[in-house]
């Protein structure tokens, strides 16, 4: 049963169960959010959505109130849009001023609330915190607490994503802050690198660390492609500048695994560029491999595969190539090879 509501005097229809967040995003009307994110569970941190509810006191985070029959909701009155930049004028309070040289900036979510409620940086006198930065010892994360807003989704996405549990929230008010199991050090506390929290930070607090400093979110051009590194064919971006490929970010559009990915994934792409790759083919000559053109390549394999009749071939396909890879590959085997000698590891 659609639930029927108003939304800054408009008519919506919304699903029962939606949230008045996702019935207003759904009907087109932008409302700020921190600590929400659409894979994750609704926790209502961060409260910069909140929205004035016909009949209810006070203002209500809209992430968290599921819509009802008949209410009437506006979401960017005068008090709403004060209290809004009251939470992010709290934020900067103890935030640092970085924006210059953060290497989040252009992809941080904090930096965008800030610029559309024109919020200054005010000369905060007081306590702020002092977190060491790059404080962990592990290869692909680097920690920066002192951008952290408290929302946990880095908490959310490594339970509820990848089943590690590994972040949590220590202490009371102002000493609150992220922490890896018992306040150890991520891999002591069962990270595996996959890098989803670092994904779903909406600051510079935890951010990709073997890419750091390598280029803007601006300038680096991102090309969807498919992983190479195992069967599942997982989707992601690989972000490239100059020719180079600087890093791998989640592609949430990817139809088999949304933001997730694996370590090799999402930090093992150093052997694209790497020296030791071969850019051009071998062939053996006296026992040695020779450096080749494509041309003598090819007609060498075309001469080789022309010798062999019917069942003297057989194709073996790899779960690393992609379906389309292995379609043309056992299309091939049968149409040209003329044998259907084709079988694939997955199938073990
Ligand atoms: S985390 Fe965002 S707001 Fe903070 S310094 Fe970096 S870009 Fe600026
Ligand atoms: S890298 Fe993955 S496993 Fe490690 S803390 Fe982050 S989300 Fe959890
Ligand atoms: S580290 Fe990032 S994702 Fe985690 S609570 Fe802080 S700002 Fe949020």
């Amino acid at each position: 049963m659609p639930v029927n509501l108003t939304i800054n005097g408009k008519a919506v229809q919304a699903r029962a169960g939606q949230s008045v967040l996702e019935a207003a995003r759904a009907s087109g009307v932008h409302i700020p959010t921190l600590c929400h994110h659409a894979d994750l569970s609704p926790v209502g941190a961060c409260r910069l959505c909140v929205v004035e509810v016909e009949k209810m006191r006070g203002l209500v985070a809209a992430c968290t109130l599921p819509v009802s029959e008949g209410m009437v909701v506006q979401t960017h009155t005068p008090k709403v849009i004060d209290e809004r930049k009251f939470i992010l004028e709290m934020l900067l309070t103890d935030h640092p001023n970085d924006c210059m040289t953060c290497q989040a900036d252009g992809g941080c979510e904090l930096q965008d609330a800030v610029y559309e409620y024109q919020v200054k940086w005010s000369e905060h006198k007081g306590k702020r915190h002092s977190y060491p930065i790059d404080g962990d010892p592990n290869p692909f994360i680097f920690t920066n607490f002192n951008k952290c807003i408290l929302c946990t989704r880095c908490v959310r996405a490594c339970a509820e994503i990848q089943g590690r549990n590994v972040w949590g929230v220590a202490n009371r008010g102002f000493n609150d802050k992220i922490v890896a199991g018992a306040d150890v050090t991520m891999l002591e506390a069962g990270c595996e690198s996959c890098g989803a929290c670092a994904a779903y930070c909406p600051t510079g607090a935890l951010l990709d660390k073997p890419s750091r400093g390598k280029g803007r979110e601006y300038q680096m051009k991102k090309v969807t492609t498919t992983c190479t590194y195992c069967g599942v064919g997982c989707q992601f971006d690989l972000n490239v500048r100059n020719g180079q490929v600087i890093k791998v970010t989640s592609n949430r559009n990817a139809a088999v695994n949304g933001m997730a990915l694996c370590v090799k994934g999402r930090y093992g792409h150093e052997f694209i560029h790497h020296k030791d790759r071969l850019t051009k083919p071998l062939i053996k000559k006296d026992g040695t491999f020779v450096e080749a053109t494509w041309d003598e390549a090819l007609n060498l394999i075309a001469e080789k595969l022309g010798g062999c009749k019917g069942d003297q071939f057989a194709f073996l396909a790899s779960a690393k190539a992609t379906n389309e890879e292995n379609y043309i590959f056992q299309k091939f085997t049968r149409t040209v090879m003329r044998t259907n000698s084709v079988d694939h590891c997955a199938r073990l």
